[in-house]
């Protein structure tokens, strides 16, 4: 079976990914591996300042060193009054990355954009997650597709489903994506939009 790495070493994200791309997969006779299948490959410096620049290091970076077609994501919260900030520094707004992880990273950092946003009224509270999904062939070709997830910032975290701003992200029917089951969640998400809109050129180029 021919394979398609994602430039990723988070096993979560390979399996969110191989549940959104599974009739693709199947059509195309293709397997979609992790970079934990490569465990000689170094990390990307995700030197970019777009979304789609980062997730096209990742996914050139993948492609050269496997020889294998390369998906990657980089993804993002931006808060309208902030100007697009957090964006490419969601997961290290609060402070350096390695100085707290996981959980403990996400509080902080909700717990900074909250204390930021606390005298900005709700009509100036929109924001929205934006996911950059890229393609990169050995041959070549690229292609990057957006996907978009939008709403308003509540006051408190709600909801303890997901991970780090959702609990902050409130959807038109009033619940957070941390109120969303993983499935809801993948109907409507940043990260489900764009993938869903690379499977049809995995298909295209690939299938
Ligand atoms: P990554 O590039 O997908 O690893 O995401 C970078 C950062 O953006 C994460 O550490 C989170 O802080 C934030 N982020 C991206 N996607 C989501 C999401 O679906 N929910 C909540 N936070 C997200």
């Amino acid at each position: 079976m021919n394979r398609l790495v994602l430039a990723t070493r988070n096993a979560h994200k390979v399996q969110e990914l191989r549940e959104i791309l599974a009739e693709v997969l199947e059509r195309s006779g293709l397997e979609l591996v992790g970079l934990d299948a490569f465990p000689e490959l170094g990390d990307v410096v995700e030197s970019g300042v777009t979304f789609a620049q980062n997730a096209l290091l990742k996914a050139r970076y993948a492609a050269c060193a496997t020889g294998l077609p390369a998906l990657a994501d980089d993804s993002g919260l931006t808060v309208d009054v902030l100007g697009g900030a957090p964006g490419i520094f969601s997961a290290r707004w609060s402070g350096p990355l390695g100085e707290a992880t996981g959980t403990a990273k996400d509080e902080a950092n909700n717990r900074l954009l909250l204390a930021q946003l606390a005298d900005v009224p709700e009509e100036h509270r929109g924001a929205g997650f934006v996911c950059a999904a890229a393609l990169v062939l050995p041959t070549g070709e690229e292609v990057v597709r957006e996907g978009h997830c939008r709403g308003v910032l509540g006051r408190e975290p709600l909801g303890d489903k997901g991970f780090g701003y959702d609990p902050l992200l409130v959807r038109p029917d009033g619940r957070t994506l941390a109120e969303h089951s993983s499935a809801e969640k993948h109907a409507v998400s940043h990260r489900g939009e764009a993938f869903r809109t690379i499977a049809g050129d995995v298909e295209a180029l690939l299938g």
